[in-house]
């Protein structure tokens, strides 16, 4: 089942080709890039964030109506937060199938390091893979180095390789067999 990605107007401009193939190469899956047709909601003016809960709401309301059945990727602009939590890189929900990553903390800027698009595109695509491992039912993982670990930081995340470890890979192309026959 092909992964969809949405690029949202706010998200790294020029870098949806480059972290599209990267990502299909991590989770192994076909990837079909577009400019996002979802308006955003969500938007919390006090904490300058979207919640990340209400996009996926929205997210999945989108994709029932135009019966997109396979995994989406929604790939924002804006700082992103759930409940409970200050900030979140991204968000998944397995139920229905979609999951948002933001690329507001993946940017050298954001931490007043110099810009660097290779780094940037790096980090959306493993946080994106991330994302799509939760759809495809994989849990966090303790292996520091394995996509599925859960970064609290921009060098946790930017310590993950580009892979899933082997464990999580045999979960991984189960989740995505399943995916297949339901
Ligand atoms: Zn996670
Ligand atoms: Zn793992």
């Amino acid at each position: 089942m092909d992964v969809h990605i949405f690029w949202d107007h706010g998200a790294p401009e020029g870098l949806a080709g480059p972290a599209g193939r990267l990502i299909a190469a991590i989770t192994g899956t076909r990837v079909k890039i577009c400019e996002s047709p979802l308006v955003l909601n969500g938007y919390i003016g006090h904490r300058r964030q979207v919640d990340a809960g209400v996009v996926l709401d929205g997210t999945g309301t989108f994709m029932h109506r135009q019966g997109i059945r396979g995994p989406v990727l929604l790939v924002i602009g804006q700082d992103l937060f759930a409940t409970g939590l200050d900030f979140v890189f991204g968000l998944a929900r397995p139920q229905t199938r979609a999951s948002v990553i933001s690329g507001v903390r993946l940017s050298n800027e954001y931490y007043g390091r110099l810009t660097n698009d290779e780094d940037l595109v790096e980090r959306l695509a493993k946080e994106g893979s991330h994302e799509l491992g939760h759809i495809y039912g994989l849990s966090h993982c303790d292996n520091h180095e394995c996509i599925m670990f859960n970064p609290h930081t921009l060098d946790e995340l930017d310590g993950k390789k580009k892979g899933f470890c082997p464990e999580c890979s045999v979960a991984l192309e189960k989740g995505k067999s399943e995916m297949l026959t339901c």
